[in-house]
């Protein structure tokens, strides 16, 4: 059952060859015998299984054709009547009110919530490590991480716990964990997916997608999650394309183009040779290869790193023991609980960006970073207007390198920041980004493929994805030892 693809997993249902409750209770199964994973933070197999039987009752030849799939969740979207963590003791007891609207979306096609994947505490992180509940293991080799922040999504995916996931990706965290454990990740142009009840981050940058096995699967998922929602305010007001039916379209006379940038020092050979192979994919469907050039893309890290941290200092400054979540025992007045609450329940990493942001953010410095990093923002966006004048995808690595180990970078902030070197500034611009399996370094461990696209494009960019994985079948790959 796990070995199938959503659409054969909707045809399946339909044909009543199993029903929505087995379903369900197949992937619970699998949940908990692969608990070693750590791949989830809730799992309420009552509440799960409650969905499926409702999904069950609606089967019907007009049910939507999602109905009675089973969708994980990254712990970063509210969903009514269930524990949002997102990955923080501070919210170790939050049990949201009310549905994220990309979780009432899901409902609203009848999909089954199967669990609540685990993530980098307040999704800073990239390799699952900062989590509260633990690291969360890579399932083609449990030594090594899975990338972050959404690498429980992505280990789920992989491990195939779950059909589909859903992430977020504020500098890379739906694609780089894609990259690590061999799936497919999208992240959206900002303003296409809702944010309303999903945990903010850093607002100007956070964007919802789906984790997937493959492309045809995310544009069902993107189906469901795009659209306008009136509640945020930075959701575009534009009808989004049925993106299922852009798919299988020739590929003859694309241009892509490839920046220099992504392919200098720093690059692990064999993800270079990997990547050097896909675009030969491309060249034999018909592609045109065009060198272009992103001069700002060593800024982006640093631009990133003011940025995000100061836009962190101003959301996080809501859990504050009063409204949400978990609040010291023992404290003298009001100050000392603010003191004691944030000190008991935020982590080192959620910690450091705080005040990194606060500090870029204060009346003498804020000329000097934030500003100052605003304007390289402008710069960094303008290199991808003019690359995209000259063609129609950028295509590179997702990552410098492949999957590394537990511990081996959890003391050095600046070589974990480094890890999305060729993600953040995508986010920086607001554009759509795909992260494709493409091949596996001597460890046996997966590489991943970058796409990007134009604003608001995610029609082409999947239709480009997808018709890489007709020609290929890295993302049909299963890690070994998982049953
Ligand atoms: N790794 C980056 C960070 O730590 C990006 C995280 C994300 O995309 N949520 O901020």
């Amino acid at each position: 059952m796990h070995t199938k693809s959503l659409t054969q997993l909707v045809e399946g249902l339909r044909s009543g060859e199993f029903s929505a409750v087995e379903l369900a209770q197949w992937y619970l199964d699998r949940i908990e015998r692969h608990a070693n994973l750590n791949a989830f933070i809730t799992v309420d197999r009552e509440l799960t299984l409650a969905q499926a039987r409702a999904a069950d009752q609606r089967a019907s030849q007009d049910a939507p054709p999602l109905n009675g799939i089973p969708v994980a969740h990254k712990d970063i979207f509210c969903a009514e009547g269930m524990l949002t963590t997102c990955g923080s003791r501070i919210l170790g007891n939050f049990t949201a009110p009310y549905d994220a609207t990309v979780i009432e979306r899901f409902k609203a096609v009848g999909t089954v919530i199967l669990g609540k994947t685990n993530m980098d505490e307040f999704a800073m992180g990239s390799s699952n490590e900062t989590s509260y509940y633990g690291p969360v293991r890579n399932p083609w080799n449990p030594e090594l991480v899975p990338g972050g922040s959404s690498g429980g999504s992505a280990a789920a995916v992989a491990a195939r716990l779950a059909p589909a996931a859903t992430g977020t990706d504020t500098g890379g965290s739906i694609r780089q964990p894609a990259a690590f454990c061999g799936v497919t990740g999208l992240k959206p142009s900002y303003g296409r997916v809702s944010r309303y009840g999903m945990v903010a981050f850093a607002s100007s940058l956070d964007q919802g997608g789906p984790i997937t096995r493959s492309v045809a699967d995310a544009a069902l998922l993107l189906d469901v999650m795009a659209g306008f929602d009136p509640r945020d305010s930075t959701s575009v007001e534009q009808e989004a394309p049925e993106f299922t039916a852009a798919l299988g379209q020739e590929l003859s006379g694309l241009r892509i183009g490839l920046p220099r940038q992504y392919f200098g020092e720093g690059l692990d050979a064999a993800v270079q040779e990997t990547v050097r192979e896909a675009l030969k994919v491309y060249e034999g469907l018909g592609a045109k290869l065009v060198d272009v050039d992103l001069p700002n893309s060593e800024l982006c890290v640093p631009c990133y790193y003011v940025l995000a941290p100061s836009e962190a200092s101003s959301n996080l400054s809501r859990f504050d023991g009063v409204r949400y979540g978990h609040r010291a025992e023992h404290y003298d007045d009001l100050m000392d609980m603010y003191m004691r609450t944030r000190s008991e329940g935020f982590g080192a990493e959620v910690k450091r960006r705080i005040m990194i942001g606060t500090y870029a953010l204060s009346a003498g410095y804020y000329d000097a970073y934030y500003v100052k990093a605003q304007k390289l923002r402008r710069l960094i966006a303008d290199d991808f207007d003019r690359a995209f004048e000259q063609c129609d995808v950028l295509m590179g690595p997702t990552t410098p390198s492949t999957a590394f180990a537990l511990g081996a970078k959890s003391d050095d902030p600046v070589a974990m920041y480094l890890n999305d070197i060729y993600t953040i500034s995508v986010n920086l611009a607001g554009l759509p980004a795909l992260s494709l399996p493409a091949g596996f370094d001597a460890r046996g461990m997966p590489v991943g493929l970058q796409v990007i696209g134009r604003y608001f494009d995610e029609s082409r960019l999947l239709n480009v994805g997808y018709r890489y994985q007709q020609e290929t079948d890295w993302h049909d790959r299963m890690p070994a030892g998982i049953e």
